[in-house]
């Protein structure tokens, strides 16, 4: 298939962009805005030429806290902003590399930057150290004046950057720094006192009286309390994380309140971790310092991990931020910012908890950027870019390594060129003959590998598929999802077996090295673990799951559904793009309160590929636009449905019950056919689906067959349309993969057959008929021996060895009197391309990122390559072969659009072969026992 004639390994290198630098130094005080501009310069005259615009243009402001920077015209947003940023780095004279000082220098900065936040000057400026130093004015007794180090350590960005270049291990542990300020006070000699504990600072000259007096004067509702939501995070897993009100008051400290929540004395011992959630955001958690004697003592056992720290570890706080963090915490939003004088606060609910812990597994990414975390998952697998809704795959990628404190994840791809003639090849060391008027232009594809390493660079997962696609962007997004597909199996099933661990690794074509990889999320298995008391169960939302089509219980599920409204006959199949609107609630059972969870007005996902909750997406499989369906679910795990619920407390009595269930409501809105169908659809007259069927019909006539069995029946188009037609059927069965199209192949043909019974005469005589769940290619007996089988656009969906073994199985074993295939005819998709050029720009971008029609097909074979398969198979098994097709004209170039090959057995004789059962009936009817 490769020709790997060039190679080109294109790696992003984390060298620093213009951009990363500011965002090095200003983080999310750096705002870009970009805005378009239109350019005359092409045209001449700007009034003349309205019609007539030039290509659009792009111009970009950065506004900093000390300046703004308007960027050069660019082509594109994304230079324009990397413009703003590179003048700003000028304008500001930052040199990346000569901004680096020396310890030594760093010691001296670090001096000087200490004594400046204790000066007259920085009091009353804005800044969010400046708040805790007047606050700590306001302290009565012997702590008057005193701040606690670690609000310095924590709050002064200058001070923990000048740490870094003292220690460069100081990012990950607060008492480091700590340490560092605790030295460079004592550095500044007499002007500086600490307390008893020593971990806190004041200084030893008094303010001069004017700057206290105009501190009060600024002082407004003094003593007024304000209450303030913020949650427990109990130390102990066995104790629940609960909400609670914390009564700060505007004049006095609110870290003394936190202490004292946590059982401290004052707020010297209060430790602050770094934000979490949003860049933008004050949420933090506020814990209990270790019990040591001295500072240095402290740092230096909190490198040592859990063991020597005294209080039980808080593994779900920790979790959290990523921070060793030892008894209760308490996450609160609240703090001194740069925007104001006044104490910043916002409440913090169960659910802002509960969704921080879900945004640090991948399908909590997914579900929190789709803004439905009950209904929607991450999907199995990436089609096409306009199908695919919420953050794309690489981008929650990203998400969960920054979540996780690992480094960028690392795109390496590589482009190169492949023949197309050779594509699906059943025998690719073959000639390389493409209808011969043609040179063969080679084509340009892309792999993509990803690599994830933890922060100090260890090597955890790599992912290399071998896969190759169209675009680099389609590669990278496809990779991106299969790690995630693995980190999701790891996250919810936490106690693994080391074979599915392995067999998945495999399927994802992902490689892991184990040590790492645990050293890395130890601790977060014990924080999911808990939700996870519903065991197998929460299986069920699982991608990896959903692409194993395990779930062979959904069948029955469905069946439960009650839907509602007229049937319009516009319904989803794999592929389609549906928009439904739905409301789920969370019922106990035999209560009569009913909580609502989430809704949605409209909500569009892609059928078969798991962006649902799986009943919910079989459900609508079964429904057609206008209708509703009322579904029962289980539930998913609590962490979810706290995170999605509004009001907790209600929500948490309920979830107590134990016998909770989610009540979906769910209208089918739109649906939008895939490509495929609505090229068969718009193409041809009457469209190729009806010609397939007029086709077997034809053949069922001609050989007065009384038994078909469609293998990969599907949804049970083709059965169901011959039921319309008079004809000397009395027995069909259908087999298929697929429960969901095996689920509405059921509905439709009970609701016909019966229907058929009312109606006299009936238009068909069939007695029997019924449906297996299996794959066709595994031999059962039940299958042998009728006179016609048919296998309608089905092997394009598997391998091509599979394709290979079908054909045994169909012939040698199940011997129909006649064998009826249809497959697409590869050549004939220039046309169906050309097509679809007229359509608008983002459809042929679609249509340009899949080679074949579908991206469900596996190969798509010309007619010279179905020849082969099909005549070498003819011969093999002592059938005759002929072929014919729908669509076009098989007398022209290139050919019908969907080729057919008619197999007839050409002795009477059955081949003997053993009684087995491989297949499960899914659904059967008898007329008999109907009447
Ligand atoms: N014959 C139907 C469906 C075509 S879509 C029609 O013409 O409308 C292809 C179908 O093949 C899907 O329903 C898929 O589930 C089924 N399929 C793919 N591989 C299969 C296998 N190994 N065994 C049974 N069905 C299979
Ligand atoms: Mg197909």
């Amino acid at each position: 298939m490769e020709t790997g004639k060039s190679s080109v390994i294109v790696s992003k290198k984390p060298t620093p962009t213009p951009k990363s630098i500011i965002h090095q130094k200003f983080g999310s005080t750096a705002v870009y805005r970009v805005e378009e501009i239109q350019d005359y310069t092409q045209n001449g005259c700007p009034g003349l030429c309205i019609s007539q615009k030039g290509p659009c243009l792009y111009r970009c402001t950065l506004t900093l806290p000390e300046c703004s920077i308007v960027s050069d015209i660019c082509k594109r947003k994304k230079d324009a902003e990397q413009s703003a940023a590179e003048k700003a780095i000028e304008k500001l004279g930052i040199n990346p590399n000569k901004d680096n000082p020396t310890p030594e220098e760093a010691w001296g900065q670090l001096v000087n930057r200490l004594s400046y936040l204790f000066s007259d000057e920085f009091l009353s400026s804005v800044h969010p150290v400046s708040g805790h130093l007047r606050a700590a004015l306001q302290r009565e007794g012997h702590l008057n004046g005193f701040v606690p180090v670690s609000a310095i350590a924590v709050y002064d960005a200058k001070i923990c950057s000048l740490c870094k270049y003292i220690k460069p291990e100081v990012e990950s542990n607060i008492l480091l720094v700590m340490e560092l300020i605790h030295r460079a006070a004592e550095k500044l000699g007499g002007s500086m006192l600490f307390s008893e504990d020593h971990l806190s600072l004041k200084k030893l000259n008094a303010y001069p009286p004017e700057t206290m007096q105009s501190l009060l004067k600024s002082e407004s509702g003094m003593g007024e309390s304000i209450p303030i939501e913020v949650i427990r995070i109990p130390s102990s897993l066995k104790k629940t994380v609960e909400p609670m009100i914390l009564n700060a008051s505007v004049n006095g400290y609110y870290l003394d309140v936190i202490a004292c929540e946590l059982g401290l004395r004052d707020a010297s011992k209060v430790l602050i971790s770094r934000t979490l959630g949003r860049a933008s955001s004050e949420m933090r958690l506020y814990y209990c310092i270790p019990n040591a004697k001295t500072l240095s003592q402290l740092s230096q056992c909190h490198t040592n991990q859990t063991g020597q720290l005294e209080g039980a570890f808080n593994v779900r706080a920790s979790y959290l931020c990523g921070q060793d963090i030892c008894g209760d915490a308490i996450l609160a939003s609240l703090g001194y910012t740069w925007r104001s004088i006044d104490l910043f606060h916002e409440a913090v609910s169960l659910r802002t908890y509960y969704r921080l812990l879900a945004s640090k597994i991948p399908r909590g990414i997914y579900k929190l950027s789709r803004e439905a975390i009950i209904a929607a998952e991450l999907p199995a697998v990436f089609t096409i870019r306009s199908n695919w809704k919420g953050s794309f795959p690489k981008e929650i990628l990203t998400v969960f390594c920054r979540q996780h404190r690992l480094s960028e994840p690392i795109f390496l791809c590589n482009s190169f060129e492949s023949q197309p003639a050779l594509q699906g090849s059943p025998d690719s060391g073959g000639d390389k003959t493409n209808g011969n008027d043609q040179p063969t232009v080679p084509i340009v594809e892309y792999k993509c590998v990803v690599k994830i390493l933890s922060k100090c660079q260890d090597l955890i997962i790599q992912c290399s598929p071998k896969q190759s696609y169209k675009k680099e962007a389609d590669a990278i997004e496809t990779v991106a999802l299969k790690v995630l597909s693995w980190l999701n199996l790891f996250f919810v099933i936490l106690d693994l077996s080391a074979e599915t661990v392995t067999s998945a690794s495999k399927e994802l074509d992902i490689l892991i090295y184990p040590q790492h990889f645990l050293k890395e999320f130890a601790t977060c298995l014990s924080v999911h673990y808990q939700f996870q008391s519903i065991g197998t169960q929460s299986r069920s939302f699982l991608a990896y799951d959903y692409m194993n089509q395990q779930n062979n219980k959904l069948v029955d599920k469905v069946s439960s559904v009650k839907i509602g409204g007229r049937d319009s006959g516009v319904t989803p199949s794999t592929g389609a793009l549906v928009c439904i609107s739905y409301s789920i609630s969370l019922v106990a059972k035999g209560e009569c309160t009913k909580e609502y969870i989430e809704s949605s007005e409209e909500f569009e996902f892609e059928i078969g590929c798991g962006a649902v909750l799986p009943l919910l997406e079989a459900a609508v499989t079964q429904m057609s636009a206008g209708q509703s369906a009322w579904i029962n679910m289980e539930l998913p795990p609590d962490e979810f449905i706290l995170a999605a619920a509004g009001d907790s407390d209600t929500i948490v009595t309920l979830l107590s019950t134990g016998t909770c269930f989610l009540e979906c409501v769910v209208t089918l809105l739109r649906v939008t056919v895939p490509l495929e169908d609505r090229m068969e659809q718009a193409l041809f007259k009457p469209p190729l689906s009806k010609q397939r069927v007029e086709y077997a019909l034809q053949h069922i006539r001609q050989s007065c067959a009384a038994s078909l069995v469609d293998l990969g029946c599907g949804s049970g188009s083709l059965l169901d349309s011959l039921l319309d037609y008079p004809s000397s059927l009395e027995r069909i069965a259908g087999v298929d993969l697929s429960h969901k199209g095996l689920a509405r192949a059921a509905k439709i043909l009970h609701t016909k057959l019966n229907a058929s019974m009312d109606t006299e005469p009936s238009i068909n005589k069939v007695e029997s008929a019924v449906l297996f769940y299996g794959s066709i290619t595994n031999f059962d007996s039940r299958l042998r021996g009728f006179d016609i089988a048919t296998c309608l656009e089905v092997i394009e969906h598997m391998e091509e060895d599979e394709a290979c073994i079908f054909g045994n199985v169909v012939l040698s074993t199940f011997c129909p009197r006649i064998l009826i295939v249809s497959t697409p005819n590869y050549e004939y998709n220039p046309i169906l391309q050309r097509s679809t050029l007229q359509s608008p720009e983002e459809e042929r971008d679609e249509n340009q990122a899949c080679k074949f029609r579908n991206h469900d097909h596996k190969f798509e074979w010309t007619r010279e390559q179905f020849g082969h398969w099909a005549t070498d198979l003819a011969l093999k098994y002592n059938y005759s072969v002929e072929f014919s097709g729908v669509g076009g004209d098989g007398d022209k170039e290139p050919g019908f659009a969907s080729q057919i090959g008619v197999f007839r057995k050409k002795d009477e004789e059955f081949l003997i072969t053993d009684a087995a059962e491989s297949y499960e009936v899914v659904w059967e009817w008898n007329r008999s026992s109907n009447s």
